[in-house]
């Protein structure tokens, strides 16, 4: 992981903690940065891929305000090309250069595809066809979410292995497990 994006994740790191474990949030969303972000743009330092669901907040998480993350927010967090296409436009255009793959405990979508539920709806088939892929046969919650997360990192690694407007080693991608009982964030491939 480059400097840069180290620092970042240290950044990250302690936002958790001090929502996790001091139960606050001190984001900064007033009018103040709101109307700076809005007259001078936006420059989120990461982009987090993270699940729909609604216990699953990122910036609250990482006790951020406006304009700090780049949120692509997707039942199962899964990829496709509309989510890689928002990954290249934060890292080619916004020069954010972290991702996190964000699942978490408890994931419905994890839970379904586990159960093979709902594998019959008309558009919900294509999100659990994607975690079948990354789960294999694993029936155990916590490990298939992981298993989903990697799977992600390893997708966003492979699209963007040889971009032509992103720089080797410029892009970092991490994989993390939200728990939604405790607050805490699970770092799973740091190196
Ligand atoms: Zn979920």
């Amino acid at each position: 992981m480059n400097a840069e994006n180290i620092k970042i994740l240290e950044k990250l790191k302690a936002g958790n903690i001090e929502y996790a474990e001091k139960g606050m949030y001190t984001g900064n969303v007033c009018s103040a940065v709101r109307l700076k972000t809005a007259k001078e743009g936006q420059h989120p330092y990461a982009i987090v891929i993270a699940c729909s669901d609604s216990r699953e907040i990122p910036e609250t998480i990482f006790n951020v305000g406006i304009g700090e993350l780049f949120v692509i927010r997707v039942v199962g967090n899964v990829l496709d090309n509309h989510q890689l296409g928002s990954i290249e436009y934060a890292a080619s255009h916004l020069d954010a250069n972290l991702i996190v793959v964000l699942g978490h405990t408890k994931c419905g979508a994890v839970g379904a595809t586990i159960a093979a539920h709902g594998g019959t709806d008309k558009y919900i088939k294509y999100i659990m066809e994607d975690i079948r892929e990354a789960i294999g046969e694993e029936t155990d919650d916590y490990k298939a979410t992981v298993l989903n997360v990697k799977h992600g990192v390893k997708e966003i690694e492979q699209a963007f292995a040889d971009h032509p407007e992103i720089e080797s080693g410029e892009l970092d991608v991490i994989g993390a497990v939200y728990d939604i009982e405790t607050g805490r964030v699970e770092w799973l491939n740091e190196r």
